[in-house]
């Protein structure tokens, strides 16, 4: 049993951490850079440790300070939650040659999953359904032509160090290769260090489908189901539900059993994300995160589970101590990410919060860090507040959201809850009838 945890993070994910944690009364470490000494997260948490300067480099991406802070405090274990040092294998490795243990996966499967070459490689050989592509990494622009000639147009360039929608760039046409593949390669080259890109068929009208799975370090898989995160905008989330509104109970059974058993051939343990496009009733997996995810509470919601606390005990050495037929599904869940950025030019509102309140009532959570008085840095990510409803069904959680919306105010900076309020109340999201595509149109003003 772990009578300590640090949480190398910040913002609303170490609040959740910590909130598991004192439930299992297990104690708390805080870290924060000297831009975070008055956060949430450290004031809430049993003891903290500043790790450096404001830049993520010098603080929430130094190892060295995270590790000592680790050892000063006599922590046993370290939760990395998500972005910062959640997916960094040598991370997770010196974690444990410290005698310390890494709440996630192996570092092994961590690796293998951040190389999207190696992911697709590995998934498809489990029998995982893939997008059509390149075989491995594409070299050249003559290699790029031969496998857009054999896959058909439009094409997608990705990064195969990828994440964040960066080093992704489409050819609708032969005479748009030369271009997307070099400017692919070198915001690819810029944003990872590393230039080597592949190859997709680029999908028209999908949907974003993600299975929640948890394994255990004695070969037990469950998934928990899947949440649709198709309203995105330059290929990041910002709404998402539990579960889809274009799977059924069959089709959630069947892609579930698929991505559990190739999970157990693979060996993996604790949470994990097999990211899928949905397009005609068919499953492609593009990616796969090794780490907890920010759209984990939806899932949480529909299955009345605690994501986090089964981090800890699977990594603890715990059995799950359950099965697929013991996982229920009960509801539906909407969670909106609210970044402290201007609702229509989506350009960055660091400042002080004046005031903050944040909705209630029935079926309504807030994950924030955010309070009265506090000083959004400039320095991080923009996420700010992540709003969740769950209710007995779509509509009746579609409600709840846009009364919980109209409750919910933040000011003094400036935030997407307005643009939050009109995506509730667009027929197409209503019907749940949208794509990957629609929400960058809808911001942008133009015909869905
Ligand atoms: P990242 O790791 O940068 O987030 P992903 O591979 O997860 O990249 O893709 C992010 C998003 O980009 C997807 O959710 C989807 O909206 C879009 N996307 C990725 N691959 C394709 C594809 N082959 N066709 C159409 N859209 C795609």
């Amino acid at each position: 049993m772990f009578q300590k945890i640090l949480i190398a993070n910040r913002g609303e994910i170490a609040l959740r951490i910590q909130r598991a944690c004192r439930e299992l009364g297990i104690g708390t470490v805080a870290v924060h850079s000297t831009a975070d000494a008055e956060a949430m997260h450290v004031r809430l948490a049993d003891e903290s440790v500043c790790i450096g300067p404001p830049a993520a480099k010098d603080s929430y991406l130094n190892i060295p300070a995270i590790l000592s802070a680790a050892s000063i405090t006599g922590a046993d274990a370290i939760h990395p939650g998500y972005g910062f040092l959640s997916e960094n294998a040598r991370f997770a490795e010196m974690v444990e040659a410290h005698g310390l243990t890494f709440i996630g996966p192996s570092s092994a499967h961590i690796r293998m999953m951040g190389d999207k070459i190696a992911a697709k490689t590995a998934m498809g050989g489990l029998g995982v359904p893939l997008v059509p592509g390149s075989d491995g990494a594409v070299p050249d622009l003559a290699t790029a032509r031969t496998v857009a000639a054999r896959i058909g147009y439009p094409v997608l360039i990705k990064a195969a160090a990828g994440g964040g929608g960066r080093g992704m760039k489409v050819a609708r046409a032969p005479d748009e290769l030369d271009e997307a593949f070099g400017t692919a390669r070198a915001e690819s080259r810029a944003a990872f260090g590393n230039d080597a890109v592949y190859m997709e068929k680029y999908l028209d009208r999908p949907r974003h489908v993600e299975f929640q799975v948890m394994a255990d370090q004695h070969g037990a898989v469950v998934h928990f189901g899947e949440r649709d995160c198709s309203l995105q905008r330059r290929h990041q989330k910002l709404v998402e539900e539990a579960g889809s509104p274009a799977l059924d109970a069959a089709g959630r059974e069947r892609m579930g059993e698929t991505v559990t058993a190739a999970l157990a051939q693979l060996g993996y343990r604790n949470a994990g994300t097999l990211e899928f496009l949905y397009q005609d009733g068919q499953f492609a997996f593009i990616e796969m995160n090794t780490r907890l995810q920010v759209e984990h509470p939806v899932t949480e919601m529909v299955c009345g589970i605690d994501l986090v606390r089964e981090q800890i005990r699977i990594a603890e050495g715990e059995a799950l101590g359950y099965g697929q037929s013991d996982v229920r599904f009960s509801g539906h869940a909407i969670e909106c990410r609210i970044t402290a950025e201007h609702p229509e030019t989506f350009v960055p509102s660091p400042g002080r919060v004046t005031a903050f309140h944040a909705p209630g009532g029935l079926g309504v959570r807030v994950d924030s860090a955010l309070y009265a008085g506090y000083q959004v840095p400039p320095y991080y990510d923009s996420l700010v507040a992540k709003l969740i409803v769950h209710a007995p069904d779509r509509p009746a959680a579609i409600a709840r959201l846009a009364r919980a919306l109209e409750e919910f105010a933040v000011l003094g900076i400036e935030t997407t809850l307005p643009l939050h309020r009109r995506i509730v109340e667009a027929p197409e999201f209503q019907a749940g009838d949208y794509t990957i595509h629609w929400l960058e149109r809808f911001v942008a003003g133009g015909e869905p």
